[in-house]
């Protein structure tokens, strides 16, 4: 179907009461769990749209969630409730991922505006640093630059890839990664400074973690270096180091697990269960429902292309 039949479609739906309908038959015992990237701190949504969003755009949908009556429940108990068959009518979950310093800034207020749980999947080894990740900020400026090669997002992935190839092949450190992202920031002209002022691609600090978790974010796991190995023992260390960095910023063991760039696999999911973890979250489109894996839990990828439309079917259970 076209975007543009598809969206005749919703909106007659919604006009004829078929929303609330649905919202009352199709929602029972299902879960939504929305999931979030990034707020922009300039301009990234007009890069990646799908991971971003300006930061008004996110107060919308947590305004809307709050006139359409959504239950916004804390992760774990969403998921005892999804499988003891009492989860609250319009039950929501609202989850980040990876722990940009963007979700200080912009979701922290956000949250404690509307008094929202909400779980951060935190992915560790960069917060030791106060440094960009390196290929996203290598892929900004790579789309910054303007030059026509880089137009395609395929050739600036290529490219980055690139780059971190030889980076790893040569073991750069985290500094000189950031003195080759200068280098090209300079060449094009941008002040590179000020992006690093205004923390741009930069993971939280255990600080600003331990301060989100005061506040009553639930800090959870995403592996420590954003991968997920196919050798066990390298896959499982990735668990572990995530859970000893979370443990140290929160005081808690975590126990839910978000896998980094969506990428899923049968062989996970046994190891998953050996280190412990709960339940598991992807990148999968859809509701959550007693049905599903519990460590393959589907989510909606929130960001600046899902119109409210779009946003509303999904809380409906209308999709
Ligand atoms: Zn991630």
């Amino acid at each position: 179907m076209s975007n543009s039949l598809k969206k005749a479609v919703l909106q007659t739906l919604r006009a004829t009461g078929v929303f609330s309908v649905s919202t009352y038959l199709r929602r029972r015992d299902k879960l939504v769990i929305l999931c979030y990237h990034g707020i922009s701190l300039r301009d990234e949504h007009l890069w990646e749209g799908g991971l971003y969003m300006p930061v008004d755009l996110f107060w919308q949908r947590l305004a809307f969630l709050k006139k359409w009556g959504a239950n916004v429940l804390p992760l774990a108990e969403a998921i005892k409730r999804l499988h003891n068959g009492t989860l609250p009518p319009k039950s929501v979950v609202i989850t980040f991922d990876d722990g940009f310093y963007d979700f200080y800034l912009h979701v922290l207020p956000a949250l404690r505006h509307f008094n929202f749980p909400c779980t951060l999947y935190l992915t560790t080894w960069y917060t030791r640093y106060r440094l960009p990740v390196f290929t996203l900020m290598m892929k900004y400026l790579l789309w910054k630059s303007g030059k026509p090669e880089f137009a395609d997002r395929d050739a600036r992935e290529h490219a980055v890839a690139r780059y971190a190839e030889q980076a790893d092949s040569e073991g750069l450190s985290p500094e000189l990664r950031d003195r080759v992202a200068r280098e090209l920031a300079e060449r094009i002209g941008m002040d590179y400074d000020s992006m690093l002022d205004e923390r741009l691609f930069q993971l939280m600090t255990p600080e600003d973690a331990a301060e989100a978790a005061r506040s009553g974010v639930d800090i959870q796991l995403h592996t420590h270096r954003h991968r997920t190995p196919h050798d066990k023992a390298l896959f499982v260390r990735e668990i572990r180091d995530n859970a000893k960095f979370v443990e140290e910023i929160t005081g808690k063991l975590p126990d839910h697990f978000c896998y980094p760039s969506g990428v899923t696999s049968e062989e996970f999911l046994p190891w998953l269960r050996e280190c412990g973890v709960q339940s598991a979250t992807t990148c999968e489109h859809g509701m959550a429902t007693r049905g599903d894996d519990v460590l393959l839990l589907p989510r909606y990828l929130d960001g600046c292309a899902v119109s409210e439309l779009d946003f509303e079917s999904w809380l409906s259970g209308i999709r």
